[in-house]
Order: structure tokens, then sequence, then C-alpha cells
């Protein structure tokens, strides 16, 4: 037997998965459906880790009892149910960002580790659709809904490129998604919350500069004098694409290359690989997949994912000032952060784990 935890949920399902998964490693457990069972449970018998749903009606949260004199081994945590306390030396916050509330990932974390003393790094969503200005001239994202292409997307701070990522954009009715977009969400949104001059750029055939789009423009008009330029752009966007860039830039698209006046070879040169896109905002915590910003990174030891301001305090996961980009990472960081911890917490006197 590898310890004694109590399970307290009052999501029957919840309980016996957690049940299931800590007997198949070979831990044994209890379980209590409310704050009354568990502290008669603790009452009656010493557990290594209490696991348990701060969210549960009986269950007020957390209290650190720092007015306490401080004993060595003593508890300096409490967690405080409806019915009374359960003492412990350690707890482990996981309760995740703000992305999806209706998940439970509300933000409520955030609340409990900055009156447990933590400074909470300012938060926005991350990989998050962005929502682009319908009424601008650049405005091709509602006609072009449900299109996916490879870009080369460009994070303009303050006039300076900040940030270049490449892969897949999906236009949408209210603006732009897919991977590329998600991936560019926090800079864009991290850019704005510090009150930068922001922009964003789509380059439509990734890895072009306006030199080698004017060289292909002119190699095609040498070779192809007679195709039309929305043709002729098909070859290298898609035709809907195409169709709109043309259209935007108030060229005929049935003009025949050899037709396109210098001015307007350069603007389509311009706009292939420099496509403005008008972001105003993102779609919300709602659509998030992620939150950026978090508890601060330098208030935790990464080697225990202890905290360095409350003492028995661990943080691990997304409620944490981290967010990886779309791969998996954020799940990565989670796992690892959690099994970090919970190492700490086995080689600790009791325990207890809330999320
Ligand atoms: C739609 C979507 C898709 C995603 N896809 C990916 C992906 O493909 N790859 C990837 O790496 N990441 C992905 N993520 C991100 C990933 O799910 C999170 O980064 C990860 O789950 C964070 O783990 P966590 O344990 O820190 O928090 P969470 O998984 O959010 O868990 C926190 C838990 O705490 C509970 N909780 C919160 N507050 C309280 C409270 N006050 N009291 C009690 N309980 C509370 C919540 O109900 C929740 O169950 C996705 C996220 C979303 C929303």
């Amino acid at each position: 037997m590898k310890g004694r935890v109590l399970v307290v949920d009052d999501e029957r399902r919840q309980r016996d998965i957690l049940q299931m998964i800590l007997e198949a490693e070979g831990y044994e457990t209890t379980a209590a459906s409310n704050g009354r069972q568990a502290l008669q449970a603790a009452a009656s018998e010493s557990f290594d880790v209490v696991l348990t749903d701060l969210k549960m009606p009986d269950m007020n949260g957390i209290e650190l009892l720092s007015e306490l004199p401080k004993q060595p081994a003593g508890p300096c945590v409490i967690l405080m149910t409806a019915h009374g306390t359960i003492d412990t030396t350690d707890v482990v916050l996981a309760t995740g960002g703000q992305s999806l509330p209706k998940t439970g990932s509300d933000g409520g974390g955030f609340e409990f580790a900055r009156r447990l003393g933590h400074t909470i790094v300012p938060t926005t969503p991350a990989l998050v659709p962005l929502v682009l200005d319908e009424g601008s001239t650049n405005a091709i994202h509602r006609e072009l809904s449900g299109v996916s292409h490879d870009v080369e997307l460009v994070l303009w701070i303050d006039d300076r490129i900040s940030t270049r990522l490449s892969g897949s954009l999906l236009w949408t009715h209210f603006g732009v998604s897919g991977p590329v977009s998600l991936n560019a969400s926090r800079h864009w949104l991290r850019a704005e919350l510090e009150g930068r001059r922001v922009r964003l750029t789509a380059g439509f055939c990734p890895g072009d500069t306006f030199e080698t789009q004017e060289r292909w423009w002119l190699a095609r008009t040498g070779a192809r004098p007679k195709t039309s330029v929305v043709t002729a752009l098909s070859g290298r966007v898609p035709a809907a694409v195409a169709a709109a860039v043309v259209r935007c830039l108030n060229i005929d698209p049935a003009r025949p290359l050899a037709h396109l006046t210098r001015d307007e070879r350069r603007s389509l040169s311009s706009a292939v690989v420099a496509w403005p896109l008008p972001v105003t905002s993102c779609r919300g915590y709602n659509y998030a997949e992620a939150t950026a910003g978090g508890v601060a990174l330098d208030e935790i030891d990464p080697a225990t994912m202890a905290s360095r301001i409350c003492p028995g305090l661990y943080l691990v996961g997304e409620m944490l000032d981290v967010d990886g980009r779309i791969g998996g990472f954020n799940f990565q960081w989670a796992w690892s952060t959690a099994n970090v911890a919970g190492r700490a917490v086995a080689n600790c006197e009791g325990g207890v784990a809330c999320s």
C-alpha cells in the first residue's frame, strides 16, 4: 500500500474515477461526498492525502493560519468546511486558469492564491480565435468563412516585427481561427494589455518577400501574358482568397497579366506578403483553450512547485504564469508540474490536494 487518500467530491462519478485510478496505483482510498463526512473520516483515521473539490457547497475554501505560532511539523494550512476544519501540512492548488469557465476553471483559484499572498500576473485569453473589424477595407473574413490555408502571420509591435508564426489559418464569419491564429492570439492580447501599438499581417505565400513576389509576377507575365490576374494568383493561394484580394485592391479580376500596371503589380505583391488583419479583439475565455498570466513564477520553487510565499502550499498547472502554443504543451505543463508537486508532497508528512 503506497498511502491512504481521502477523496472528497459531491459528484459520485468523479469520486469513483479518482478512487479507481488511485487504487490501481496501489493507494488505499476512502470516499466522502460532503464536508461533514470528510471531517468525520479525517477525525477517525489519518490520511496521507486529501483530494477535494473546493467548489462543493459545504467546503468554504482554504485559509492560511499565518497568525498561529508555526511549529516545525504543525499544520500551516487549513481546509474550512461548513462543519469544521481539516488541518494539514501541505495543499496542492490545481484550479486551472479561466478558459472555458463552464468546466469550473473560472479563475476562482487565482483569488485563493492572491489571498495567500501571491502576485497574479494579469491574465488574458490564449489560444483563442481573433475577431476582425467587419467595416475595414481589408475585411475579407466573412466571404472566406470556412477556407483554410497555410500563412505566415507577423505580429508588429510599435512598428517592429515582434513575432513570426507559420501554420494553417481558418477564415471564419467573425475573423480568424486555426492553429496559427490561436498561437498568435496570446502575443496580440499581451501587447494590447501592455498598451502597445500592435498589428497583425498575414503572408499568403509563406516564405515570400515583396521582392520574390515581384519576380514571380514578372516571370508569370512573361510566360503567360494573357492569363487573367485572378487565375494567376489562384496558382499560389486558394481561388477564393485570390478573388477577395484582387477585389479589395480594385483590380479587374479578368485583366490579363500583360495589362497590369506597375502600381497594380506592386500593390498585389505587398498584399500577398503582408495582408493587414484588422484585429479588434478575441472571442474571450469561453472560446480560449488556455489562459496567459497567473501566479508569478518567481514565487514558486521549480524543484518542488512549492510556494515561496506560503509554506505548505504547492501550485501546479495552468494557474501559473505559463501558457504554451498548440501541440499538447499546456497538458504537458499541467501533468509535469503535478507530478513534481505530487512527489514533493509524498515526501512530506500529510497533505491535501485541491482543485
Ligand atoms: C477546449 C479546450 C481544448 C484544449 N486543448 C488542448 C490541447 O489540445 N492540448 C493542450 O496541451 N492543452 C489543451 N487545452 C488546455 C488544457 O486543457 C489545460 O492547459 C490543462 O487542462 C490545465 O490543467 P489544470 O489541471 O491546470 O487545470 P484544469 O484542467 O482547468 O483543471 C482545473 C480543475 O479545477 C476545478 N476548479 C477550478 N476552480 C475551482 C475551485 N475554486 N474549487 C474547486 N474546483 C475548482 C475545475 O473545475 C477543473 O476541474 C485545452 C483547453 C480547452 C478549454
